[in-house]
């Protein structure tokens, strides 16, 4: 299937002339900034954050282009991956007209997302296997349908989707294909990074949230092509990465060694608390799990979450969703903590 851009993305966007900032329009070395209308006196802080932060935030995507193997101009931050969300519903998506798909159980943001965007939400449950339904994924979608959400490894199943599918799905599906690899690092699955060049119509939507530890600092990743990429950069705010998440962020790319370890560590204590699990009797089944939480069916979801929580442990109940019914997702902790979970699940009755 031919796709060209140009038909998909939403005609206001694509007129769009965006907000140049002072920054933006000078470029070059400069030392007396009266520009911007900032305090030129600095901050009551040790630290100076007087200045708006650079809107394209140079030297992180530098850094991740290293780590990442994806050129710069092939990258997007936004502020976390809820972000990237909005903003792919927002350039794509004619409100009360267009459509996206979504294959639940999957993550939640892609509803509500598209709830604030009044997009049209068609879903195509994952199959048994909870692996994507490409028939059915392909025989629901229009040309009203722009955007496709892939989870995977998925949330809150866990497992990795078939990448023959997924490259399937990249082929044949009319619009744009989101796929979300916030739990990429966990997993052995090649992330799709590497199709960029072979898919125009592919975002992989990846976050420092989850293995590199910094949720806190709100950073989402999207790559995608330099067209794609120029859309995003044209609707997103101006300074939408604060100066202290691209300092934090550049320092903690430094530390890559660290996270590898970590990861590790998860991957360890994920299957020993795996083998813990199985051992309770009123565990009735953990899914197979290619991140960092694990999907664990139980005989009463709802008690157990209760007293859970009455032993100050907050798992998360995801028994209301679909094909989930009686599942916890319980993430992986420290090995502390995974005693302490262990332990005071041995103790119920
Ligand atoms: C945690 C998570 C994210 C990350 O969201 P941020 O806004 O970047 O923190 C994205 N997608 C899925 C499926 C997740 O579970």
């Amino acid at each position: 299937m031919e796709f060209n851009l140009q038909k998909i993305v939403r005609k206001n966007i694509k007129e769009l002339k965006p907000y140049s900032s002072a920054r933006h329009e000078y470029d070059g070395k400069a030392s007396v900034f009266l520009d911007a209308n900032e305090n030129s006196l600095g901050s009551p802080l040790p630290e100076n954050f007087n200045r708006y932060p650079d809107p394209l935030q140079r030297k992180l995507k530098s850094a991740l282009s290293g780590i990442k193997k994806v050129s710069v101009e092939n990258m997007f931050i936004g502020n976390g991956s809820d972000e990237v969300i909005d903003l792919a519903y927002r350039i794509f998506c004619n409100p009360a007209q267009d459509s996206a798909i979504i294959c639940p159980p999957t993550y939640g943001m892609y509803q509500v997302s598209a709830g604030i965007n009044d997009v049209n939400l068609i879903r195509v449950p994952l199959t048994g296997k909870f692996q994507p339904d490409t028939n059915a994924i392909l025989k629901a979608s229009s040309n009203l349908t722009k955007l496709l959400f892939i989870c995977s490894p998925n949330n809150p199943t866990g497992n990795n989707m078939d990448s023959r599918s997924m490259e399937t799905l990249l082929q044949k599906f009319p619009g744009v294909v989101i796929i979300d690899e916030a739990y990429i690092d966990f997993s052995d699955q090649e992330s799709l990074t590497e199709k960029l060049s072979v898919y125009p119509n592919l975002i992989v939507m990846q976050t420092l949230s989850k293995a590199w530890g910094l949720a806190s600092l709100r950073l989402g990743l999207a790559f995608a092509s330099a067209g794609i990429i120029d859309l995003f950069n044209k609707v997103k705010p101006p300074y939408n990465i604060n100066q202290a998440s691209q300092e934090l962020a550049l320092k903690a790319l430094k530390n890559m060694k660290e996270v590898n370890n970590r990861i590790q560590i998860l991957l360890n204590q994920r299957d020993h608390l795996n083998a813990e699990l199985l051992k309770i009797g009123f565990v009735e089944k953990i899914f197979e799990s290619d991140a960092n939480f694990l999907l664990v069916k139980v005989k009463d979801a709802d008690a157990l979450y209760t007293y859970l929580v009455q032993h100050k442990i907050i798992v998360r109940n995801r028994s209301r969703e679909p094909m989930c019914e009686g599942c916890l997702r319980v993430t992986v902790g420290t090995p502390d903590e995974n005693v302490q979970l262990i332990n005071t699940l041995k103790l119920y009755q």
